[in-house]
């Protein structure tokens, strides 16, 4: 039986700290309590939100006037080289459980908060890798193709579950079908990893670590990288990166740079900072409503369109506006 919750505050359920509540809230542990959870939003014609780990989100202050569902289907287990893990798995359990295993493939994903269905949703990567080099194939359900699904809840479901493989995945710098189509539920990954050195990935993350603690911002709320980098092909722009000595991987302009050259670095707006220490985080520094981020947001992209014809796009998710 449900446990379908009213009123609950989601600034608690998000990187951010920040957002109204909920109209209604569940939490779902298996796929059948997701089926169920579904037909609630049906049959109430409420809106539903498919919640991970709230970690690359931004909740308006009304917060949200539809279904919760925040995922918590939690199997997980290793077999060989492969991992099986469920939707609502912490990457960082990911990342750990397979360098204990002594497998290597997933140490860039250390220090990334969420869920394995929001890093395979969003292609959550750094360092120049991300979940999609690891992917092999993807558990999702349709909902769209999902019919009234009492009294045979599972398998008149089943029909809406599919099983994607890499290609059919279609990935791309934050991109991939998931991301395209929001009637898509990510269930379950296989992620194929390779046999390594324990002590050399235990290395390697403990240097990713450091990396993140003098370059991103330290003990404030956030939602991560802000902006996706923008593809540019303006020579202009391309010939001052290089003065400043930055690359542009596959043609990716950083977006922290054109923050940064606009000169918002530190520009606050009620509780919400441009981070000093990394131009592509905007932080709650305490207090912030989603109307401080939102200002501040339209503020940068106002700037960096009229400085470099460049228009950002927002890498962050928004609820309830
Ligand atoms: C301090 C910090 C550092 C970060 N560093 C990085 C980084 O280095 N690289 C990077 O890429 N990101 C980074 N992020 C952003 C964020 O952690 C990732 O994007 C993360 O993978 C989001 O997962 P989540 O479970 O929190 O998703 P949520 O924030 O809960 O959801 C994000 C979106 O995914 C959807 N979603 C969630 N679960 C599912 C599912 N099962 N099926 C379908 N859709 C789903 C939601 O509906 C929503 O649209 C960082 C964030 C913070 C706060």
């Amino acid at each position: 039986m449900l446990n379908i919750q009213e009123n609950i505050p989601l600034a608690e359920y998000t990187s951010f700290r920040i957002g109204g509540p909920a109209k209604f809230f569940v939490e779902v542990s298996t796929k059948d309590e997701l089926l169920e959870a579904l037909d609630y939003a049906k049959e109430n014609s409420l809106f539903f939100f498919i919640l991970g780990g709230g970690s690359n989100l931004l909740v308006s202050d009304q917060g949200f006037d539809g279904l919760i569902i925040k995922m918590k289907l939690n199997g997980f287990k290793i077999v060989g080289n492969s991992i099986e893990a469920e939707s609502g798995v912490a990457l960082a359990k990911v990342v750990n459980s397979s360098i204990n295993e002594g497998l290597t493939g997933m140490e860039w994903a250390a220090g990334i908060p969420g869920t394995v269905g929001g890093a395979t949703r969003g292609n959550t990567g750094a360092y120049g890798k991300s979940i999609a080099d690891v992917i092999k194939s993807v558990e999702a359900l349709e909902t769209s193709k999902l019919q009234a699904t009492r009294p045979q809840r599972l398998s008149v479901a089943m029909a809406g579950v599919a099983n994607y493989k890499l290609q059919d995945c279609k990935y791309g710098y934050k991109d991939n079908i998931f991301k395209q189509n929001p009637n898509l539920i990510v269930l379950s990954v296989k992620i194929k990893l390779q046999k390594g050195d324990k002590e050399k990935s235990q290395q390697e993350i403990r240097e990713m670590m450091e990396k993140r603690r003098i370059n991103h911002p330290q003990g404030v709320g956030s939602a991560g990288c802000f902006f996706i980098n923008p593809v540019v092909t303006d020579e202009k722009v391309i010939e001052e990166l290089k003065k400043d000595g930055i690359e542009c991987r596959d043609g990716q302009v950083p977006a922290w740079w054109l923050i940064d050259d606009v000169g918002l670095r530190g520009k606050k707006i009620g509780g919400a900072i441009v981070s000093e220490e990394h131009t592509n985080f905007i932080v709650n520094a305490g207090g912030a409503t989603a109307e401080d981020i939102i200002t501040l947001v339209s503020l940068i992209k106002q700037k960096v369109r009229n400085k470099f014809n460049i228009q950002l796009r927002e890498e962050v998710q928004y609820l309830g506006f």
